[in-house]
C-alpha cells in the first residue's frame, strides 16, 4: 500500500505541533516535524549539515530540500507505518519540487491541512514558547520576523498552489487547543480517512 500522507502547513506558532500531535493520537498518524528533524540531525555528532542547519534556522530561512526530503523519507521508512503527518513541509518552491521528484511515486498526498492565525497570536505564543525554555534558537523576536517573512513569501505561494488543486483543509488557530481540534477532527471526518489503531 502507498503510504498516505497529510501535509501540516500554517504560520511559525500557529499550532502545528499541538495539533500534530492530538492529530497522532486520535487519527493513528505518525507525526513527523521537519524542523524536529532537522534539529535532531544539527545535534547528530558528524553530521556534514549540522551549521548549515542551524544557520538557516537561527535567519528563518529555509534547507535545500535534498537534507529535508532525505531525514522524511528516512522516518517514514523505520515508522515502518502507513500514514503521515508531515508538519512544516513543504515551505518553498525547492522544497515541493523535491518531493514531487522523489516522493511522488512512494507517497500519496490525501489533503494539506493549513492552520490560520494571526500574526500577533503567533508572535505571542512563540515568544512566550521561547520565554518557557523551548530552547529553540528561533524563538526570539528577530529570528521571527524573518521566520514571518519566508512563510509569507515562499510558504503562502505552495499553499495557494495547493488551493487550486483542492486539497487545502482551513482550520482557525486563533483559539485554545481543545477548540481548535474540535475543527480539525470535523476536517478528518469528512476526508474519509477512517479512525486506525496507532
Ligand atoms: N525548516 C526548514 N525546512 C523545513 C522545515 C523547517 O528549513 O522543511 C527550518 C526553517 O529554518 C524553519 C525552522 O526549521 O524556520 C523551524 O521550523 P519549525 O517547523 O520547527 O517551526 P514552526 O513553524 O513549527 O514554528
Ligand atoms: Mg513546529
Amino acid at each position: 500500500m502507498v503510504p498516505e500522507v497529510v501535509f501540516v502547513l500554517g504560520a511559525p506558532g500557529a499550532g502545528k505541533g499541538t495539533q500534530c500531535s492530538l492529530i497522532s493520537d486520535e487519527f493513528g498518524f505518525v507525526h513527523l516535524s521537519a524542523g524536529d528533524l532537522l534539529r535532531e540531525e544539527r545535534q547528530r555528532p558528524g553530521s556534514e549539515f549540522g551549521e548549515m542547519i542551524e544557520e538557516k534556522i537561527c535567519n528563518g530561512q529555509i534547507v535545500p530540500v535534498e537534507v529535508t526530503c532525505s531525514l522524511l523519507h528516512k522516518a517514514m521508512q523505520k515508522s515502518g507505518k502507513t500514514r503521515f503527518l508531515i508538519d512544516g513541509f513543504p515551505r518553498n518552491k525547492d522544497n515541493l519540487d523535491g518531493w514531487e521528484r522523489v516522493m511522488s511515486d512512494k507517497a500519496k498526498l490525501v489533503f494539506v491541512l493549513f492552520f490560520e492565525c494571526s500574526r500577533d497570536k503567533c508572535t505571542e505564543r512563540c515568544l512566550s514558547r521561547g520565554a518557557a525554555g523551548s530552547g529553540r534558537s528561533d524563538d526570539n523576536l528577530e529570528s521571527l520576523q524573518k521566520r514571518f517573512s519566508t512563510y509569507l513569501n515562499d510558504t503562502m505561494p505552495i499553499i495557494n498552489h495547493y488551493d487550486q488543486q483542492g486539497l487545502v483543509r482551513r482550520v482557525s488557530a486563533e483559539h485554545s487547543p481543545e477548540a481548535v481540534f474540535q475543527s480539525v477532527k470535523e476536517v478528518f471526518g469528512k476526508s474519509g480517512l477512517e479512525r486506525i489503531a496507532n
